[in-house]
């Protein structure tokens, strides 16, 4: 274990927010090495804040408390059998990387969550999802240990209360844990999912039509290159994926928006509720390519908000708070912030 004091972490946000941390712990595979970095963060009197690779945290400003960063690896099979495959993956190992891999071995199931930045071990806090695939549906249990105690916990489907870009972990156990490693089943064959509109498009344009013949491979390759022609790469154009969660209105909130505004898309829910793009909202208050000193709405993406050079926390905050007043203003729906905000402004 290593902790350095008053820590930068302008390389550990990916939105490249320039904050410091009381303290920076660096944890590897050693089981012990956690319960003393757990241990050092309660001894000086400061809570645990675990940190994946930074892609869905704000950094308002500098962060009282020990940043956890977890970098255990390992992916060890449990069970399997002629359908299926039950493995537990280490938190620190890295989404994407764990996607191809499962690919690889045939399991299939991850192939549209491909591409997403981060580790195993923040994928099951706002259950991850992307063309029309959840995270939950592939996951059995979660393994972690909490922050104040250290005690080793355990967290099955049912009980991490997965819903759209939310969980247990979001809520109720909200920054009182760190997640150790992820279980999951993998089937070794099903049809891939392809009913998410742009990726159905993509996969027409394949040799063969995306028929039949279609494996999860092809799946994955198309996934990874509609994300690298639509979506900001962080290294170059630094942002935290969507800003804002996609609203769900009820059937009557949604009468009421489409009597005003007719062109509204719109996803109906399995539970009768409907989703809108808040892109599509973002875009009719004028916000899409807006940009103000260095932040700023990406001109393709209005969902994405950008640090255009040393943009703070607290600014990029302002732009967002703008966007959700002026989207409230016109279209009386509040926008929830989806990357978790962490520190105080600097003085
Ligand atoms: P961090 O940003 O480091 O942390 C996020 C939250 O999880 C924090 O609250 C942190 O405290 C907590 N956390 C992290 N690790 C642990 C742990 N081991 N134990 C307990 N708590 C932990 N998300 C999607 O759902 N779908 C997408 O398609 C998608 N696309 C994206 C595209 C881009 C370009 C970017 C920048 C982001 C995108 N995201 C997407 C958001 C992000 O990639 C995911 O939320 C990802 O799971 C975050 O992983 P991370 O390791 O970076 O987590
Ligand atoms: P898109 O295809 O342009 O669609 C815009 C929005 O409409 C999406 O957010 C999506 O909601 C919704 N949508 C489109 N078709 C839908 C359908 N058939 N059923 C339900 N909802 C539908 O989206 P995009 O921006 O290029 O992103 C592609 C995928 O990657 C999306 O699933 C998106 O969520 C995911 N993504 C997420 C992040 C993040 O940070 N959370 C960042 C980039 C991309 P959903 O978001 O619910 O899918």
């Amino acid at each position: 274990m290593h902790v350095q004091a008053n820590a930068a972490l302008i390389s550990h946000n990916t939105l490249a927010l320039a904050a410091q941390c009381s303290a920076l712990a660096t944890v590897g595979d050693a089981e012990g090495e956690l319960v003393a970095a757990l241990t050092w963060a309660k001894e000086n009197g400061l809570p645990v804040l675990p940190l994946g690779e930074g892609s869905n945290v704000v950094l308002a400003g500098n962060v009282e408390a020990m940043v956890l960063r977890l970098q255990n690896r390992g992916i060890e099979v449990l069970n399997e059998s002629a359908v299926a495959v039950e493995l537990r993956v280490a938190a620190g190992e890295n989404w994407h990387e764990f996607v191809t891999w499962s690919l690889q071995q045939g399991y299939c199931g991850l192939e549209n969550l491909a591409l997403i930045p981060g580790t195993v071990g923040a994928a099951p806090i706002q259950n991850i999802g992307a063309y029309g695939v959840e995270l939950c549906s592939y996951i059995s249990r979660v393994h972690a240990r909490d922050c104040t105690t250290a005690q080793e916990l355990q967290f099955t489907r049912d009980e991490c209360a997965f819903a759209y870009r939310d969980s247990i972990f979001k809520n109720a156990l909200r920054d009182t844990l760190v997640i150790t490693a992820v279980d999951f089943t993998l089937p070794r064959s099903a049809a891939p999912h392809t009913s998410y509109p742009a990726l159905s498009h993509a996969l027409e344009l394949l040799p063969g039509g995306g028929g039949d013949s279609l494996t999860p491979q092809a799946v994955f390759e198309t996934v990874v290159a509609l994300r690298q022609s639509k979506l900001p790469d962080p290294k170059r154009e630094p942002n935290a994926g969507s800003f804002f969660k996609n609203p769900v209105l009820s059937e009557q909130q949604f009468v009421e928006l489409s009597q005003a505004n007719a062109d509204v898309p719109s996803y109906p829910q399995a539970d009768g509720q409907i989703k809108i793009p808040a892109a599509w909202l973002i875009e009719q208050c004028g916000w899409k390519a807006h940009r103000r000193l260095d932040q700023g709405v990406h001109a393709q993406h209005a969902l994405v908000l950008v640090n255009y050079g040393n943009s703070s926390g607290a600014d990029l905050l302002a732009l967002a708070s703008d966007i959700q007043a002026d989207v409230n203003k016109r279209f009386s729906i509040a926008l929830e912030i989806e990357p978790r905000v962490y520190g105080k402004p600097n003085e």
